[in-house]
């Protein structure tokens, strides 16, 4: 630049006029004004803007773009709240989705680059069939009512306190455990030969992470739990977030006083975090990195008393079925109100990545309406208890929360043994539900940290079959008991769940002892197995 100056100035030096010099001067002078000004203004636009908000995860947080103010900022927050769930690909397809130009923004460009390189960090889960799956049932949400609720000792057996649910949950976290969806670990998809298959499904996580699968059954706020120390509902709160209704009513659990319309008489009214859901949404926005790919749990759901508090049911609270002797019947004479609620509840549990299951229609026991060929069940159906309820929970359940998959059996109870389902030649029972749909089948059984069967074809393309363990008191109970009492007995040492938390610290010392249905030694000081 200054030679071309120089050299211009020396060729045209005779001709040249003094004040032509002068004028150019200026304008150069005027050029580099405008020059500096445009970096100072560029330097102000960047440097006092609002700092990101910083969502709290691992990753990526020591990189640079935490500290470079964003003009997308809010873009930013979500993509890093996707990032820190592993999904670094829907992070910077959501950033390049939502700022078409992003490349002009460093911020965003510097936190697109930290995550492809955390993305070739993330190791392949080996084994999919290692998976773990708990579940849990509606929690205690208030422990005093409920140990002393003429329901105590079942619930004291199949039910967490919303105090152990924290405990476990905080302890899984901090052991590098990741919520997972069972369609995480496999799903059907088109082989090469162009058949659909059954087939795992990659799961890339950092080294040490451990998936896990996580299910709620009966999140009904059944007609029997009335007034003994549960959540009664599922609700919207204000700020768009899923939270719990605790009412007590007038009158005791099944027998509650009714005013004209059939609607109980509520006594007092809160609101708040009294069940699993809104206890693990809150958990997983504080703790992103828990739920891989916005992963949340399975809510396995029956018919009969309606859905998540709601009194939905036709069969039970409206027209009625002759099949139904209805326990607890009575017109619920804001039936169609409730089912459109219960759908938009059910809608936004989706958006935030929670799954809905059928639990059967009637809590049915599918093991009792199937036959068995010797000791082996066969899934032949037996009468026409089994499809009648299917079909209910078609028609009542399905329509508020939309398609699925997924059968959580109740009581656990599966319509075949632990081979194939097909194993004995075609399984009518699984045959007929998978023509409704349902590729993913659970049942319950402690007695081993995983258990998960992937059949590619059977019933055409497949199913993905998964055992649960049930973490509730009868079970810490059991474990602190079999490792304080049968320490020598291997058999009792498989049925314990130490792999995932130590019970002595999660069990709730409010339980009555003994939790039911566990044997230990007769004088035994129960007391000595928290020591
Ligand atoms: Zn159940």
């Amino acid at each position: 630049m200054k030679d071309y100056y120089d050299k211009n100035d020396r060729k045209r030096k005779k001709n040249k006029q003094k004040g032509l010099r002068i004028a150019f001067a200026v304008i150069l002078c005027l050029v580099l004004v405008g020059v500096v000004g445009l970096l100072v203004f560029l330097l102000l636009r960047k440097e006092p803007g609002p700092v990101v908000p910083s969502v709290s995860t691992s990753q990526p947080d020591e990189a640079s773009s935490q500290d470079i103010p964003s003009p997308n900022e809010e873009v930013l927050a979500r993509a890093k709240v996707i990032a820190a769930m592993y999904d670094y690909d829907g992070a910077i397809n959501y950033i390049k989705s939502e700022v078409p130009d992003y490349t002009s923004d460093l911020a965003l460009s510097v936190f697109i680059s930290e995550c492809s390189a955390l993305k070739t960090k993330l190791v392949k889960w080996a084994d999919n069939s290692t998976i773990t799956h708990i579940f849990f049932h509606t929690l205690v949400a208030d422990n005093a009512t409920a140990w002393s609720s003429y329901n105590a000792s079942d619930y004291n057996t199949v039910m967490t306190t919303i105090d152990e649910f924290n405990k476990i949950i905080q302890i899984m976290y901090d052991e590098g455990y990741v919520l997972v969806h069972l369609s995480d670990i496999a799903k059907i998809v088109k082989t090469a030969d162009g058949t659909s298959q059954m087939t795992f499904q990659p799961i890339y996580l950092p080294k040490g992470k451990t998936p896990f699968v996580l299910s709620v059954d009966d999140v009904s706020y059944y007609e029997y739990m009335n007034n003994t120390g549960f959540a009664t509902k599922l609700v919207i709160g204000e700020d768009g977030k899923i939270t719990c209704e605790k009412a007590t009513y007038e009158g005791v659990a099944n027998n509650l006083v009714r005013d004209e319309n059939g609607a109980p008489i509520v006594q007092s009214v809160e609101y708040g975090a009294f069940d699993v859901v809104p206890l693990l949404d809150a958990f997983v926005e504080a703790h992103p990195d828990f739920s891989y790919h916005g992963a949340k749990g399975t809510i396995a759901l029956t018919g009969y008393n309606g859905v998540l508090g709601y009194r939905t049911s036709d069969i039970a609270y409206g027209a009625g079925d002759p099949d139904w002797p209805g326990a607890y019947e009575y017109l619920n004479v804001n039936l169609e109100a409730d089912k459109a609620e219960a759908k938009r509840v059910a809608e936004a549990m989706k958006a935030e990545g929670w799954k809905f299951a059928s639990h059967t229609w009637g809590h049915m026991n599918m093991s009792s309406v199937v036959t068995s060929s010797g000791n082996e069940l066969n899934g032949k159906i037996q009468g026409d208890r089994f499809k009648r309820d299917t079909e209910w929970w078609m028609r009542e359940v399905s329509p508020i929360i939309g398609p699925t998959d997924i059968i959580i059996f109740a009581f656990g109870a599966d319509i075949g043994t632990w081979r194939n389902y097909n194993f004995y030649g075609e399984n009518e029972a699984f045959m007929y539900l998978k023509s409704l749909g349902f590729d993913y089948y659970c049942n319950v059984d402690s007695s081993k940290h995983a258990w998960v069967q992937l059949s590619a074809t059977d019933g055409g393309d497949g199913y993905l079959r998964m055992a649960r363990r049930n973490l509730d008191g009868q079970l810490m109970f059991k474990t602190m008991v079999y490792e304080k009492f049968y320490a020598d007995d291997q058999k009792k040492q498989k049925n314990i769940l130490s792999d995932l938390f130590d019970p002595k610290v999660v069990f709730d010392r409010t339980r009555p002892l003994p939790v039911p249905g566990v044997v230990y030694p007769e004088g035994a000081d129960l007391n000595s197995i928290f020591n």
